[in-house]
């Protein structure tokens, strides 16, 4: 079989000339301070979701487009809403499940924001404001590309789509896996499109074929049953921030590496990342050297690592001659892919009981798991990815591997398991999601979303 070149040159005209208006209704978007986290105005997330469904329910390709939450099992509580819309294939033809999340992270310190977080503003290229990259340009990614495509071929198409918009994804996604076995039939695909993740750099695309998992846990240590004046017995007893530095100090060896028996590391060759460009994403200074060993983006993606992310101890102004009797801190480790979180943790766990100095006592609670992912690069939805990525961008995507993790595509899994899973995105090195001043490189989505509508355009023509 040819492929038909005039229809698939008619869909990337399309798909380019769908980009101003994606991004007119992106900043629109970003207007809407949808964050998901207790404390914040859960009326933001609605308007968003319902901004969304209408922009959804715009395309006119859908038998149905609903705002729907679920239940977050063992509480009594909602979800965040999400926006769900389908439409069944037919012909033979593939179904393909479009996935983004609306709901964005809290601004931080506004004062570090160059512009308004939520007022888009468009400079040097890029589209700065809360959301414009993560995840609100993936939502307007499978949007654009599904306006391109329909422009293009017509409403009448056989491909089947569901697209499902999360409206929790930076809050942790506590109702996910519930959603998603209450909409099994809705949502279930023979190829999934996370378009949560980031690209090579403003130029190359990236399929991100793995992702390290993450183990989350608060530690108490104690040593003493009450604090006492360290005039009187510092010295004779251990105080708990001696006892928390001395052990925390073991889970590094002298490079920085982890030093933590039974945490795995996954054996995978990495494309060439110089010590400069590290310094350059990552803002370290000439002074401070990397950590760790092997290839530089080995360290980031196959290894594991761990960070002290929290710590409550007495703060410097209430600082007293005393002996504390207790410190705690949270714990953030990534795990290799290829490793359930749940067997980091165990690791973890057993070498901080195995180090504790002095008989401290530990506690160990809000366990919380994220595990990896390790992309089967052998299905035809990933050649089938490769292609439209070449030919949106124009040069050959390269296979990524990530640092950190979207724990929800474990869920999602272990729910469709028959389906090929392809985590893409709009993101450049420069994107700083979850930061202030997070912007969106226009380039880069102009080009993911006219390789999101070859995508589409390809699919509609292969037979499962
Ligand atoms: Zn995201």
């Amino acid at each position: 079989m040819t492929p038909d070149l005039s229809r698939e040159q008619s869909v990337k005209n399309a798909a380019t000339a769908a980009v101003p208006a994606a991004l007119a209704d992106l900043g629109a978007l970003v207007r809407i301070p949808s964050i998901a986290f207790p404390g914040f105005e859960p009326a933001e997330v609605r308007r968003s979701a319902e901004a969304v469904a209408a922009l959804a329910e715009g395309l006119g390709i859908f038998d149905t487009v609903e705002i729907r939450d679920a239940a977050i099992p063992g509480t009594d509580e909602r979800g965040m809403p999400a926006v769900l819309a389908s439409r069944a294939a037919r012909n033979g033809r593939p179904t393909i499940l479009l996935y983004a999340h609306h709901d964005v992270q809290p601004i931080g310190d506004e004062s570090l924001w160059e512009s308004p977080p939520f007022e888009p503003t468009v400079r040097g290229g890029r589209l700065y404001g809360r959301g414009a990259a993560d995840d609100k340009a993936g939502v307007m990614a499978h949007i654009g590309a599904l306006r391109a495509f329909t422009e293009a071929v017509g409403s009448d198409f056989d491909l089947g789509v569901a697209l499902f918009i999360e409206g929790e994804e930076e809050a942790g996604s506590r109702s996910f896996a519930q959603f998603l076995s209450d909409n099994a039939d809705a949502l279930r695909a023979d190829v999934i499109v996370v378009a949560d993740s980031g690209n090579w750099d403003d130029k190359t695309p990236a399929l991100t074929v793995s992702l390290r998992g993450n183990a989350r846990f608060t530690l108490g240590i104690r040593t003493l049953e009450h604090a006492s004046h360290s005039g009187m017995f510092g010295g004779a007893v251990p105080d708990a921030m001696m006892a928390t530095v001395t052990l925390l100090a073991t889970l590094w060896d002298a490079d920085g590496g982890v030093a933590v028996e039974g945490l795995l590391e996954r054996d995978a060759a990495t494309p060439e990342y110089t010590e400069a460009t590290l310094r350059d994403e990552a803002g370290l200074p000439d002074g401070v050297s990397p950590i760790g060993d092997g290839t530089i983006l080995s360290r980031i993606w196959n290894k594991p690592s761990i960070t002290i992310t929290g710590i409550d101890a007495p703060t410097v102004v209430n600082a007293s001659n005393t002996l504390t009797p207790e410190v705690t801190v949270v714990i953030s480790a990534r795990v290799a892919p290829g490793q359930t979180a749940s067997e980091a943790f165990a690791a973890v766990e057993a070498h901080l009981r195995a180090h504790a100095p002095f008989g401290a006592e530990l506690t160990f609670r809000d366990v919380d798991f994220g595990d990896g992912f390790l992309v089967d690069t052998s299905g035809w939805a990933v050649a089938t990815a490769r292609e439209a990525l070449h030919g949106g961008y124009g040069v050959e995507p390269v296979d990524l591997g990530v640092g950190g993790s979207i724990p929800f595509i474990a869920d999602l899994v272990r729910e469709f398991p028959a389906a090929q899973i392809l985590v893409t995105g709009v993101e450049d090195p420069h994107a700083r999601a979850h930061s202030p001043n997070e912007s969106l490189h226009l380039d880069t989505f102009r080009h993911a979303l006219v390789s999101e509508a070859l995508l589409l355009e390809k699919l509609d023509s292969r037979a499962i």
